[in-house]
Order: structure tokens, then sequence, then C-alpha cells
């Protein structure tokens, strides 16, 4: 049962697809709106590689995890990248910084055992495929810590400025309005300064769009909703997401697809095992069918005995259907001295 609250219309159905999406944090910078899409951009995977961006000065703002890949991913295209962190460190970063000494030191040295661990793992996984799930909580951390690395890329590599204790005023442009730089500001000494800088990247998170499943389904503490690992499956029975509204992690276009793709064969599966199965016929389709064949019929009285006019219902006659050649319908022949001219299906 659904109820959109603009028009209090009651939908009764048997199955929903939650496809709702989620929306990009913004900054809400004065003139963010004029260089939206035009020098800023929420995503750097998408946009990284345009030729707006490419051999750029970039700058990335944000402090957590999908920040700093952002800013290691735009390396590869970019001249250089400046990190804006609000506070003086990365987010994720206070566990890390306290092994770092540790990491630092014995880097090489954890990477083999790094290595040798899973090395071990995937032969036991293969060697013992049962046996293997009380390795599961080693194999998981082994992939953490190779995980918190990113962190360290980020401050050690040399193709990344990192900006602490930076807040992110607003955009700066040349004389063709083009986006020159960013004015920012330094939280400790409120100095004002500007970052020369062509584009924008907003790493800062994402809304996903599930307020008004608040209450009614199972969502994560940012709201996503949480879906049975590789299915579509929700909290609730019958009902099902897809796309980025269930997606913290890759939140593209080709992912949203691949998961609406599951969703709706869920749906169908779903649908199937409860009985509840139903055929609908769109009746766009059938007024179409209506009109074409009433202007049929005002041709075959025009031309009166030249124009014949056979209706067939091929569930009646199926070999009919056959010899014609049909496969769907509904489906209009057209006929000149006994050779087909015209053939119309109307799906
Ligand atoms: C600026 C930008 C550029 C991008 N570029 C790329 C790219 O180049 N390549 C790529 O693969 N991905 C790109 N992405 C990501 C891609 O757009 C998303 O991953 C994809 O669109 C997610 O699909 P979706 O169907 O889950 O959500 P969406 O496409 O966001 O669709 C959600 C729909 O639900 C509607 N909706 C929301 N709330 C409600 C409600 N309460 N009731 C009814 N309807 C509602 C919305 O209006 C919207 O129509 C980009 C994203 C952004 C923001």
């Amino acid at each position: 049962m659904y109820k959109n609250k603009l028009k209090p219309k009651l939908v009764m159905c048997h199955s929903v697809i939650i496809a709702t999406g989620a929306t990009a944090k913004r900054l809400h910078m004065p003139r963010e709106d004029e260089f939206w899409s035009r020098g800023i951009s929420a995503c750097a995977i998408c946009d990284g590689a345009s030729p707006l961006f490419k051999g750029q000065v970039l700058a990335v703002v944000g402090g957590g995890d999908t920040a700093t890949e952002e800013a290691l991913y735009l390396t590869k295209y970019a001249r250089h990248v400046h990190l804006l962190v609000r506070r003086e460190q990365l987010r994720a970063s206070k566990a890390m910084q306290d092994r770092h000494a540790l990491f630092q030191t014995q880097q090489i040295a954890l990477e083999l055992l790094i290595l040798a661990t899973m090395v071990a793992v995937t032969l036991l996984e293969i060697l013992m495929e049962n046996i293997l799930v009380p390795f599961l909580p080693i194999y998981s951390s082994v992939s953490n810590m190779v995980d918190s690395g990113e962190c360290f890329r980020v401050i050690n590599n040399p193709n990344v400025t990192v900006h602490f204790n930076t807040e992110t005023v607003d955009v700066v442009s040349n004389s063709k309005g083009q986006m020159s730089g960013i004015l920012l500001r330094r939280l400790d000494t409120r100095e004002e300064s500007v970052l020369e800088v062509k584009g924008l990247f907003y790493g800062i998170g994402h809304t996903p769009n599930s307020q008004l499943l608040e209450g009614q389904i199972e969502l994560d503490t940012s709201g996503y909703v949480l879906v049975k690992e590789g299915t579509a499956k929700t909290s609730v029975q019958g009902v099902f997401a897809a796309g980025d509204v269930q997606d913290h992690e890759w939140r593209q276009a080709i992912t949203a697809a691949g998961s609406g793709c599951v969703a709706a064969l869920s749906v169908e599966r779903y649908l199937t095992s409860n009985n509840l199965l139903a055929e609908f016929h769109q009746l766009a389709y059938i007024h179409l069918l209506i009109k074409l064949i009433f202007s049929l019929v005002q041709v075959i009285d025009e031309y009166d005995q030249n124009v014949h006019f056979v209706e067939i219902d091929i569930e009646e006659d199926p070999e009919v259907a056959e010899a014609a050649g049909i496969m769907g319908t509904p489906c209009v022949q057209f006929f000149k001295n006994k050779d087909m001219i015209r053939l119309v299906i109307l799906y």
C-alpha cells in the first residue's frame, strides 16, 4: 500500500521497488549554483577525466573516506590535487595516526605479512571451503589494514597537498567568467586566501532519499536502505530497493541499473512464488488500438467491396497466426494482390 503525500491517492500493490537515489551534499557557497557542473562536481569518477579537468590543478573538499578516495583518484588526471579539510585531521585518521609510527617503520614487514596471510587464507579457501568461516575475521581485519593505507597514501602523496583547518568559502572566477580559484579561510587564524584551481570536487557525502521510509523499513545509520547482501530484499517482505538509495559505496549509473534489474527480477520471483502475478495491459495502447481499428473500419466502409477486413483472435486460431508469422499482438497486416505490404505491431 503506498500513499503519495502530494496527491493523496492510495495505490494498492503487492510489491514495491524503492529507487529514490541519493543526493550529493552541498556546501551552499554563494556562487555554487553558478559553477555547478561548470567547475564544481560531486563525482570525481564521473567527471575527473573530462577535458575541463584533465591536466589541471584541482581541489577536493572533505575529510572522510570519500574525499581521500576522490583526491587519490584525481591524481591520475590532474596536475596537482589540493585536499581541503575543515578539521585538523582526516576524519578516519585518528586511529590510523596512532598506528602511523608502526606503519612507517614496519610497512614492508606488514605488507609481507598481509600478503602471506592472504595467500594462506586463499589456499585454505580452496582446500577447506567449509572450514573457512573461523578465518573470516582475520581476513576482514587484514583487508581493513590494507584500506587504512589510503589515508597515508594521501598524506604522503607528492601530488596531493592537504590543507587542514581550512574552510572553503566561495568560487573565484576570471574575466571570462570561468572558475579560476577558490576562496579559503583558515579556521584557526581566520586568514583568507585564494587557491588557484580549475575544478572543485565535493567529497562531503550523500544523503539517501529515504526520508519517506523512516520508521517503515530498516535503514542504516546514514539513512541508506538496508538490503540483504547480494539481493534487493529489504526488511519488509515484497519491498525491494535498487540504486543509490541502498548503495553508499559505488553510486554509478551502471551499478544502479544492475541493481534495478536484480530488483525487477526479484519482484517477478516474489509475485510468482506467492501466486500474486497478474497481467496488466496498458490502457494507452488499448485506446490506440481501438482508434486504429475504428479508422480501418471507416476506410473499409469507404472502399466498400474493394477492401476486405478479417479479424483473427490468435488464442482461438493459433495456426492462422503461425502461418502469418505473427509473434505478438495486437498486430495489423495489410495485403495487396495477396502480397503483404505492411506490418504494424503495437506493443
Ligand atoms: C553530477 C553527477 C554526475 C554523475 N555522472 C555519472 C557518470 O558520468 N557516470 C555514472 O555512471 N554515474 C554518474 N553519476 C551517478 C549516477 O547518476 C547515479 O549513480 C545514478 O543516477 C543512480 O540512479 P538511481 O536510479 O539510484 O537514482 P537517481 O538517478 O537519483 O533517481 C532517483 C529518482 O527518484 C526520484 N525521487 C526521489 N525521491 C522521491 C520520492 N520521495 N518520491 C518519488 N520519487 C522520488 C528522483 O526525483 C529521481 O528521479 C553522477 C551523479 C551526479 C550527481
